[in-house]
């Protein structure tokens, strides 16, 4: 079956355009002009696969339903991209704090736009590689099941919380994963610790991860990233 793609737009020839091109491309979509029709059509089933979410919307910002959306049990899953203004750069990182997979700025073409969504969509899709108990990613090997890391194939020790955020960052590599999202999936509070905890333990788990440090990624403001390929 086809991937079902929620444009959340308000403006209306835009929202036409990329449902005429979406369903082009084969994909299948649902279309809402504005917030509060749009933060409904997300949690209606059966649930879209990815959201195409305006920033700039007449009733209900695009940070505010994206937070929404990842707060939520059955939603927090379903892939977001966020479709902002040049003007709103600093959107950009307010929409990763919130938790949106990827953004994109207007105007786009379309082209690019498809690009985006099929990465977007792909990621999201569990890949058999990190689905096996073993991922190798360069000079890392990690067998989830067993708790190891490997680095050229030498072992080295890392505490279970290191062991965790590593898994949780190389399973969603390519993808910004911000402080706050980090500390919710591997802490799994939000209370008490603060968002330096997190910047405490990726520092230690980059020490110890030697050559692959540079895997890991810190985006100024935003989080950080496991890298989407070896270079
Ligand atoms: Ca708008």
């Amino acid at each position: 079956m086809s991937a079902l793609i929620l444009v959340i737009e308000d403006e209306t020839d835009l929202a036409q355009m990329l449902e005429y091109n979406l369903e082009r491309e084969g994909y299948r979509t649902r279309i809402a002009n504005d917030g509060t029709s749009g933060s409904r059509l997300a949690r209606q089933s059966p649930l879209p696969d990815l959201i195409l979410l305006d920033l700039m919307l007449p009733d209900i910002s695009g940070t505010e339903i994206c937070r929404q959306l990842k707060a939520a049990e059955d939603t927090k899953n379903i892939p977001i991209i966020m479709v902002t203004a040049r003007s709103e750069e600093i959107d950009r990182v307010v929409g990763f704090e919130v938790g949106a997979d990827d953004y994109v700025v207007k105007p786009y073409s379309v082209r690019e736009l498809i690009l985006r969504i099929r990465a977007v969509l792909r990621r999201a899709r569990p890949s058999a590689e990190t689905n096996e108990e073993t991922t190798h990613f360069g000079v890392l090997r990690v067998d989830s099941a067993a708790h190891r890391v490997f680095i050229n194939e030498i072992e080295i020790a890392l505490t279970a919380l290191e062991f965790k955020l590593l898994l949780v960052l190389l399973s969603r590599r390519g993808r910004v994963q911000s402080r706050e999202q980090l500390l919710r999936d591997v802490w799994g509070i939000t209370a008490d610790i603060t968002t330096r905890t997190v910047d405490t333990h990726v520092k230690r788990l980059r020490h110890k991860l030697g050559e692959a440090s540079e895997y890991v990624e810190t985006l100024r403001g935003v989080g950080y990233r496991f890298k989407d390929r070896v270079e």
